[in-house]
């Protein structure tokens, strides 16, 4: 079997994410928090396809919760094979100004979409380098790479993740681990249903938000072997937002 586990792969970007990689022959571990109908969705569009996968309930978040689901996981299937393809991509914002912000904003946006990173990487990161094989695709955001105002917690943290994916990729590249970032604009998921397309679009080149399949094909590409040459990368998919 080959594996590839998705944080947040019950809705937006990871569902997306998990139909690409289940159609590159995957076994997809379906991740998600609390949202089971919605990882449910993403199962079901994956079987229809002809695919196969799995859900793998844990909040990313919790480092014990994190380590009990991942190592128990590895454990029942040791003898099947490991996790090739991990993709970090759950993720939440709670903006404010940084003068209104409650330290609990603050925290559950760094423990979400920083800390994570941390708590799963390092207990999967092994079998890659045993196997001389990996591929760990990190999501971003343009606020990482910019600073959004209102957004100081969630752009610290998307810039903390591309710090940690450009000196990984260092640690990594001679054991055949790749690893990148794939760094969305404004992208239509639940997570901008808040944001008026028309009040944004006229900043974007292209002239609309992304779909959430125009990351997944980013994502799809860096996690190929096609992409063996490339590690250490950001790629922006943005519509040309920031360049
Ligand atoms: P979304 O539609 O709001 O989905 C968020 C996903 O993350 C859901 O699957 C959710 O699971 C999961 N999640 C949240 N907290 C979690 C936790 N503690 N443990 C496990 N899973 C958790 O978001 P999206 O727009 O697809 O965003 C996906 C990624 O892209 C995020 O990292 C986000 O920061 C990044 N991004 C998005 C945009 C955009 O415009 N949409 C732009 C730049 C970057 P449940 O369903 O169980 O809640």
């Amino acid at each position: 079997m080959e594996y590839a586990l998705v944080t947040g792969g019950s809705r937006g970007i990871g569902r997306a994410v998990s139909i690409s990689l289940a159609g590159m022959g995957y076994h997809v571990l379906i991740n998600y928090n609390v949202n089971k109908s919605e990882a449910m969705h993403t199962l079901e569009a994956i079987e229809s396809a002809g695919g196969s996968a799995e859900l793998l309930p844990f909040d990313v978040s919790n480092a014990e919760n994190v380590q009990q689901v991942v190592e128990s996981w590895k454990e029942d299937h040791k003898e099947s094979g490991y996790i090739k393809v991990l993709v970090n991509n759950a993720g939440i914002r709670k903006d404010n100004l940084l003068v209104w912000m409650e330290a609990s904003e603050w925290a559950s946006v760094i423990d979400t979409n920083l800390n994570s990173f941390y708590y799963i990487t390092r207990l999967l990161v092994q079998d890659m380098i045993v196997n001389k094989f990996g591929r760990i695709i990190n999501i971003v955001s343009l606020s990482g790479e910019d600073g959004m105002p209102g957004q100081t917690n969630y752009s610290a943290a998307k810039a903390g993740i591309i710090g940690a994916t450009k000196a990984l990729a260092r640690e990594l590249g001679r054991k055949k681990v790749t690893v990148n970032a794939v760094s969305p604009g404004f992208i239509k998921t639940d997570m901008t249903k808040d944001l008026e397309e028309k009040q944004y679009k006229a900043l974007i080149p292209v002239g609309r938000f992304g779909e959430p399949e125009e990351v997944a094909a980013a994502v799809a590409f860096l996690a190929s072997e096609n992409a063996s040459y490339i590690t250490g990368e950001v790629i922006s998919v943005n519509g040309g937002i920031s360049t």
